[in-house]
C-alpha cells in the first residue's frame, strides 16, 4: 500500500481514528467495528506501546495488542497504524502485518532514536507517519524525514500534534500553526495530518481545532475514539466515541483550496489592495527606522543609554490601551511593538557604535 497515493486519492480529511491505546481485544475490536459502520474511516489506529509522562500510567499492552490491532483490520478491511519507539517495536510490528507505522513526538525529537528506527525499516518500503517533536523546533522535523528518506523509505506522511508548553490554559499542546505551515513550505509533496485530541486535550475543543486544520488546507485528520472514553486507560479527557466523533465531522465546513475562476478577479483584486496597504506599512516602516538612526544620534552625541525604561513602559502602554478601538488583540499590538523596537534598538546601536559587529 502506498500512503501518499492513498492519501490523494481521498476526499479531505482523511480519518485515522482508534482508541489511544489498545486495552483489550474486545474493546479495540468494538470501537474499530463500530468506527467502520459509520463509513468515514480511512485508516484505524491504536497504540500498543505508550510513551507516558510519569511512570505509574499505564504505558500499553505490548506485543499481543499488535494482533487485536491487524485482526480489526481484516475485519474492517481498513489499513492500521501503530507508534513504534525503537528497533525492536519496528520489527514486531512489521512482523505482525501492521499497515503503516507512525513515530510519536518523544521520539522525533531524538535523532540517535529516529537513525535507528530508520535503519531498521530500510529497504522496507512500510509507510511512517512522523508527528512533530514536542518542541517547536522545524528544523528537527524536517530532519526526521531526510533521515527516513536517506534510508530509502520515501512514502511519508506528517503528524501536527501540537508541542508541549508549561500550563498552558486552553490546550493540552500549543498548535503553533506556522511550523505545520514552515513544513509545506520545505517539504510540499508531504501530507499533513492534524491531531487534533493532542493538541486539545479535551474533547470540547476538536471541533475548533480540527475546522482550523481544514482552513489551513491539512490533508487529514486523527482523532481518538474509543467505546466509553470516560473510563479509557489513557487521555480519557479527549477520546469521543465512534458516534461522536460522525457528529463532529457532520459539522466540519470543508472549503476548497482552488478558486473558481469566476471568483479569482474578486480575490485578486482584494489581494491587490492588501499588497498596496503592505507596502505602505513598509515604507513606514523604513522612515521610522531612519527616525531612530537620528535618535541615535542624538543619544550619542548627549550620551544617553539607548533604552529608557519609563519611556518604553509608556510608548507600550499607550499603545495597548488603543487595541480595541482598531480592533487589534493586544497580544499582536504587544508582538507587533517588540518587533519594532528590536529593530529600532539594531539601527540605533549601529550609529552609536559604529565600530561594534552588528
Ligand atoms: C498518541 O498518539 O497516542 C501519542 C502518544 O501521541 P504523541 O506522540 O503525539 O504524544
Ligand atoms: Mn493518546
Amino acid at each position: 500500500m502506498h500512503l501518499q497515493t492513498l492519501i490523494k486519492s481521498k476526499e479531505r480529511p482523511f480519518l485515522i481514528t482508534g482508541p489511544c491505546s489498545a486495552e483489550t481485544r474486545e474493546q479495540v475490536l468494538q470501537v474499530c467495528d463500530d468506527i467502520a459502520a459509520n463509513g468515514n474511516a480511512d485508516m484505524l489506529r491504536a497504540g500498543i506501546w505508550k510513551p507516558r509522562t510519569r511512570p505509574d500510567s499505564f504505558e500499553g499492552v505490548g506485543e499481543p495488542g499488535l494482533e487485536w490491532l491487524v485482526e480489526a483490520g481484516k475485519r474492517t478491511g481498513l489499513p492500521v497504524t501503530t507508534e513504534i519507539a525503537n528497533a525492536k517495536h519496528a520489527e514486531s510490528a512489521l512482523k505482525a502485518g501492521i499497515s503503516v507505522l507512525w513515530i510519536g513526538a518523544r521520539t522525533t525529537v531524538n535523532p540517535f532514536a529516529v537513525q535507528d528506527i530508520a535503519d531498521a525499516l530500510r529497504g522496507t518500503g512500510i509507510p511512517v507517519m512522523i508527528k512533530n517533536p514536542v518542541n517547536p523546533d522545524l528544523n528537527l522535523w524536517l530532519g526526521a524525514f531526510e533521515r527516513f528518506q536517506k534510508a530509502g523509505l520515501t512514502d511519508l506522511a506528517a503528524i501536527h500534534r501540537g508541542f508541549s508548553v508549561y500550563n498552558h490554559p486552553k490546550y493540552r499542546n500549543v498548535p503553533s500553526w506556522e511550523l505545520p505551515i514552515g513544513l509545506k513550505e520545505n517539504m510540499p509533496e508531504i501530507p499533513i495530518i492534524c491531531d487534533p485530541s493532542h493538541i486539545t486535550g479535551r474533547r470540547d475543543l476538536l471541533l475548533e481545532v480540527s475546522q482550523k486544520a481544514m482552513d489551513l488546507n491539512m490533508d487529514g485528520l486523527m482523532i481518538e475514539t474509543h467505546p466509553d472514553p470516560d473510563h479509557a486507560w489513557s487521555d480519557a479527557a479527549q477520546q469521543v466515541t465512534p458516534e461522536g466523533l460522525k457528529n463532529l465531522l457532520s459539522h466540519l465546513v470543508l472549503r476548497s483550496s482552488v478558486v473558481e475562476d469566476a471568483l479569482s478577479q474578486e480575490l485578486a483584486e482584494m489581494r491587490q489592495q492588501i499588497g498596496l496597504l503592505d507596502d505602505r506599512l513598509f515604507e513606514m516602516l523604513s522612515a521610522r527606522m531612519k527616525l531612530s538612526e537620528k535618535v541615535g544620534i542624538f543619544k550619542r552625541r548627549n550620551k544617553v543609554t539607548i533604552l529608557q525604561e519609563d519611556h518604553w513602559k509608556k510608548v507600550i502602554d499607550s499603545r495597548l490601551e488603543k487595541s480595541d478601538e482598531m480592533f487589534l488583540t493586544p497580544q499582536f499590538v504587544r508582538n507587533v511593538m517588540d518587533n519594532i523596537h528590536q529593530e529600532s534598538i539594531r539601527h540605533q546601536t549601529r550609529v552609536m557604535n559604529p565600530d561594534l559587529k552588528k
